[in-house]
């Protein structure tokens, strides 16, 4: 009978016909929940044996070809599996010829003679230093999230990225046990955390919201396995200035009301360093001045703009010279600057 715990499909609560797709998927979601890291007190152990079979079915499963087989030796594959594990956890120096009674792992209805026959007659053809002992597994993907200034993805940047790991045990070899006792550096997990800081480029132009892969930086993989990839969250933080718009950045430009109706040549932000503007005669309020490539860059090598939209302000006083030429303005013939709202209003 095949027991609850190698069911594989059932591991993935899955059917036996579920596609590719289906176990990566599954496989993924379930990952995520079952992750060690994730979990702490009484449910971590729970947590790491369920995310070891997890990996294991995942490792069956989505490998056509052991998929084949185990469909079609299900109960074998188990036994050969728990054997395989047995001999791994006593150690690759015994040829596994003899079975070690307080190993209950191989009292699963495979009860002695030579191993290595019994794999042939399962797969056929394997020879006795090729029977695998363990799969390799690739190591986890990593998500990590990375908070970036405007001015940084300008030219582009390298961030220092702190990762926590899982790292095999270096006292017991990830075996969790040592001459039969537990373990006392990993508690019998087989797996010690390390932390680490590693160094990525991001490219300029990155835009708010990229998932960006780094190849090969995610977990180690197990037995050989490779490692898993890191996936970093760009995430783009407000600016007190500038608001971005795609490629674009929009800013406000403050204008004295004669720089507005004079025209004037004053200095602007930009991301980069300031730069001089012309305000054209006569500019309204609102009215946007363009900055060609003075935007982000964008990933194709260009750049977008800036927009600046004037803004008039006021003195917070004027001298009684100012309030003498005000004065001066004030007695010159305008339009009413309210008539058309006021005509609008009794309109409706
Ligand atoms: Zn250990």
């Amino acid at each position: 009978m095949q027991s609850a715990t190698h069911d594989y499909y059932r591991i993935l609560g899955l059917s036996r016909t579920a596609s590719a797709d289906d176990i990566k998927k599954a496989f993924r979601r379930l990952a995520r929940q079952y992750h060690p890291d994730l979990h702490s007190g009484v449910k971590k152990p729970e947590m790491e044996k369920k995310f070891k079979e997890l990996n294991e079915a995942h490792e069956v499963l989505s490998d056509p070809d052991k998929r084949r087989k185990y469909d079609q030796y299900g109960t074998q594959w188990e036994q050969a599996d728990a054997y395989a594990k047995s001999r791994a956890q006593r150690g690759a120096r015994g040829h596994g010829r003899s079975q070690t009674p307080q190993s209950g792992r191989t009292s699963s209805g495979y009860g002695g003679g030579d191993f290595s026959e019994f794999f042939e007659s399962l797969f056929g053809g394997r020879g006795r230093d090729e029977v695998p002992r363990q799969y390799a597994v690739q190591g986890e993907d990593v998500e990590t999230e990375v908070d970036l200034s405007l001015r940084d993805i300008v030219s582009g940047i390298t961030k220092r990225v702190s990762l926590t790991e899982s790292v095999s045990c270096s006292s017991c070899q990830g075996h969790g046990s040592q001459r039969g006792r537990t373990c006392q550096t990993c508690f019998g997990s087989g797996a010690t955390r390390e932390h680490k800081t590693i160094e990525v480029k991001i490219p300029a132009g990155v835009v708010d919201g990229t998932r960006m892969r780094v190849g090969g930086k995610g977990r180690p993989g197990l037995n050989g396995g490779k490692r898993g990839d890191l996936y970093l969250h760009i995430k783009i933080r407000p600016d007190q200035v500038f608001r971005q718009q795609g490629s674009d950045l929009h800013a406000t430009l403050p204008v004295w009301p004669w720089e507005a109706a004079l025209g004037a040549e004053v200095m602007a932000p930009t991301v980069g360093e300031p730069v001089r503007v012309k305000i054209p005669p006569g500019s309204r309020a609102d009215s946007k001045l363009r900055l060609k490539g003075k935007g982000l860059p964008t990933a194709s090598g260009g750049a977008g703009d800036l927009f600046l939209t004037l803004q008039i302000v006021m003195p917070s006083s004027l001298s009684d010279e100012a309030r003498v030429l005000y004065e001066q303005l004030a007695k010159q013939p305008h339009p009413d600057p309210r008539a058309e709202v006021i005509a609008r209003s009794q309109r409706e």
